[in-house]
């Protein structure tokens, strides 16, 4: 079974300055992530790529779409998303730049370029939106859902402090 990660490359690299569109789904698991809390073995991802030849080589741009989960930072409610990442990458017949990929026996094999981008790309430390209020450091709900009345000034220790002083003041001696 090939893979559709696999590109045959031939005619490209036959008629250098040529191009060729490559449109291709795959998923996460077939890129062969596994044990990654953020990305789930049956989430496709969307590969875009224009494939140009060179007299040594092919250049590679394009985009890669990746779903992903986690939890949001702020309010720890769950959260998911898609990376979209943009790909520029450059593959040899004999590897002269360090950052290149190989082309063995004319074939290009995109799954260890795309698994990297996946990996790369999918968020750390997420937001379940880019405006996520957090949930209130003084009562805790999640403001994105509940009104409180809390003032943030209230959780400030030096106010009991003062209350205090002035309970004292107040006391009759
Ligand atoms: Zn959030
Ligand atoms: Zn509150």
């Amino acid at each position: 079974m090939s893979s559709p990660l696999l590109i045959n490359a031939a005619e490209l690299l036959r008629r250098p300055g040529s191009e060729r569109l490559v449109e291709l789904q795959t998923t996460v698991g077939e890129l062969g992530i596994e044990d990654d809390p953020r990305l789930e073995a049956d989430a496709e991802v969307d590969v875009r790529l224009r494939l140009e030849s060179l007299t040594d080589g092919i250049v590679i741009d394009g985009v890669v779409r990746a779903p992903w989960v986690g939890t949001c930072r702020r309010c720890l409610e769950p959260a998911a998303g898609i990376a979209e990442s943009d790909v520029q990458e450059l593959y040899q017949l004999v590897l002269t730049d360090p950052e290149a990929f190989e082309i063995v026996g004319d074939q290009l094999d995109l799954r260890q370029m795309v698994r990297e981008i996946v990996l790369l790309d999918a968020p750390a430390t997420p937001l379940c939106r880019d405006d996520c209020a957090g949930l209130c450091p003084v009562c805790g709900v999640d403001r994105n859902t509940v009104v409180c009345t809390c003032e943030p000034d209230r959780a400030d220790p030096r106010w009991d402090a003062l209350s205090e002083l002035r309970a004292q003041l107040d006391a009759p001696g």
